[in-house]
Order: structure tokens, then sequence, then C-alpha cells
């Protein structure tokens, strides 16, 4: 019911908070679900956490579709020759010969900035690094990467696949992170923790299981952002019911700070999806739709002239720091 008191599940301000109406837009069902936005911490949130929210994650849901990838063993040992040097600043030599051969591919996860600007700014020194993706569905591409490149701690783990899995050095736990034992020298959550229900365990979890000197990568959408303030409940990155928290900054601040962490950096991370699909759901046009850019990006839906508006107010968020997409890099308090 609107109009009542509710507990910020970050903050646990009690107050008669702002609600809104968020609306399944991703396999166009419609179902209509509230949320409500702390007055104190800004934290947008579902206002009751559905029972059944796997059954919100179909069986081709993007992260939980298995991809196989090709390996090319002559490819990989350049490759991993290549990140040698531009990670740990080794091999100059060598890798100044092999890039007559091959170009340093981006390994881009769905963003800009590749893997080896990400790897810099965190505390990895070496190839025994222990790497762990929490959320990671049945593959993580993020951990194929890191494969490729030469580390073999790669651990992913996601409750919801079907059973555990290998891929090479990559190994998958069907597991809850409550479970889940060790010491990582590098964790990330690439868009994973918006869907988590218990945000203050999971955290606290993922603090438990760093290292010492190790570094927690989350990236996030958030309502700290110009598309929030623009598109409210038609937000793409809403996508109720399945993410159940859109931290503002405060309120994702709060909860590094709960668990003894910090942050120490933060980059922007807005791309042109947060545009044309809240676009799109202002059309009420939901993403799996046959019409959809996002599916099939060749389709008549937007004009050449509003796509490259949309790259263009992504690099504007970006430049401003008013992106609805950052990442994170936290690590314990000094
Ligand atoms: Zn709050």
């Amino acid at each position: 019911m609107k109009n009542d008191k509710r507990i910020c599940r970050i903050c646990d301000t009690q107050d008669f908070h702002p609600t809104y109406t968020g609306c399944e837009m991703m396999f166009g069902t419609r179902e209509l679900f509230e949320y409500f936005q702390c007055n104190q911490c800004q934290c947008l949130q579902i206002s009751d956490i559905p029972l059944n929210l796997g059954s919100y994650y179909p069986n081709d849901y993007y992260s939980l579709v298995q991809k196989k990838e090709k390996e090319n063993p002559i490819k990989n040992f350049i490759l991993k020759q290549r990140f040698r040097n531009a990670i740990f600043d080794k091999g100059y030599k060598i890798n100044k010969i092999l890039s007559y051969f091959i170009a340093m591919p981006e390994f881009i996860i769905d963003y800009k900035h590749n893997i080896v600007n990400l790897l810099k700014s965190s505390s990895i020194t070496n190839y025994d690094a222990r790497f762990l993706d929490i959320g990671c569905g049945h593959s993580s591409a993020w951990l194929n990467a890191l494969s490729v490149m030469g580390f073999k701690n790669l651990f992913g783990i996601d409750p919801y696949i079907g059973k555990d899995k290998k891929h090479g050095k990559v190994k998958i736990l069907k597991k809850d992170l409550i479970d889940l034992e060790g010491e990582f020298d590098l964790i990330t959550m690439h868009h994973s923790l918006e869907h988590i229900s218990d945000q203050k365990l999971t955290i606290s979890l993922a603090s438990k299981l760093l290292s010492k000197n190790g570094t927690l990568i989350i990236r996030i959408p958030t309502v700290s952002s110009y598309v929030w303030e623009k598109y409210k409940e038609k937000w793409v990155e809403m996508d109720a019911p399945r993410h159940l928290y859109l931290h503002s900054k405060t309120s994702i601040e709060l909860l590094i700070k709960q668990a003894d962490l910090e942050i120490f950096r933060e980059i922007p991370e807005a791309i042109d999806f947060e545009f044309y699909g809240s676009e799109q759901y202002k059309r009420n046009i939901h993403l799996t739709d046959s019409q959809s850019h996002w599916l099939t990006r060749d389709n008549l839906l937007f004009s050449e002239e509003e796509l490259s508006d949309f790259n263009k107010m992504a690099d504007e968020v970006n430049r401003k720091n008013e992106a609805g997409r950052i990442c994170l890099f936290i690590r314990k308090k000094s």
C-alpha cells in the first residue's frame, strides 16, 4: 500500500519514503512492482522482495546463457605475452616484436574501458593472483578473458546455475556466497549486486573473502544520475523486479563503510543503452520485443541521428560524472 512507513534496508531509516512503480520490461510481462526511494540515503529499492525471484530469470536470461569460447593456443600464447607487458610492465622487448603480429585485443566487458585498465587500478601484481566473480551466471566473460591472459586461479560463484562448471582454468561454483571459503585478491561484482536481496550480508561476506591488500570492484546502475532524473520509472536500468536496489552514491558508500571498506576510485560508465533502452520503455517497447534495438541493432526504431545522439549523451554524462552506471574500486579501510 502506498504511503506506508517503510524501513530502508541500507540505512534503516523508517519514513514515508516516496514510492515509484516499476514495470517488468525485459520480457514484457508488464507486471508492476512498487519501489520506494529512501528520504535519507536515496537508495531506490523494491518495497517487497518477490518470494519467487527465480521465476523472473527464465532459461534464456542473458547472464545465464551458456557460451562456448573457441580456443586458439598460439594466439593465446601471444596474447599472454602482450598482457604481461601491459599489466605488469614486463617483457617489453618480446612484446614489441609480438605487437607486429597481433593487435592488443580490447577485452571490453560491456563498457569502453578494457580489462587491462581495470587490473592496473587494482592490486594485482602477478599471475598467482586469486580472482572471484560473484553472480557471474554459467559463464563469465571476465574470467574467460583473464584465463586467456594467463591467470589461473579463477573462480565464479552463482547460486542460480544448474551445477558446478569448469571451462579450462575457470571454475564456476553453484553456491551461496556464505558457503564459500578462502581468500581472493580481486573480487568482482559486474552488475550483480543490484540483484541480491541481502546487501549488507553480501558486502560483509565479500569483505571477509578479500585478501589484506585485495580489491573489490563493484559495477552497478545508480540513481545519482542524469538518466534517473530524466526517465524515473521509464529508466531501463530499473529493470523491475530483477534490480532490487538502485543505489545512490550516498547509499553505496554507506554500505561499503558498514563493512569496514572504503572506495578509492570511481569511474563513470554510461553507455548508449541507458538512453535508447529508456526511450524504448517510453514507447512501450520491451527489451526482447522483435522491434527492440537492444536485440537486433539493425532495426528502424531509431534514426542514425538519434543513435548518434545516444552515444554523445553517454559521453557527456560520463564527462559530467552523472552516468547511470558506475564502477567502484574498493579496499579494506587502512
Ligand atoms: Zn536509506
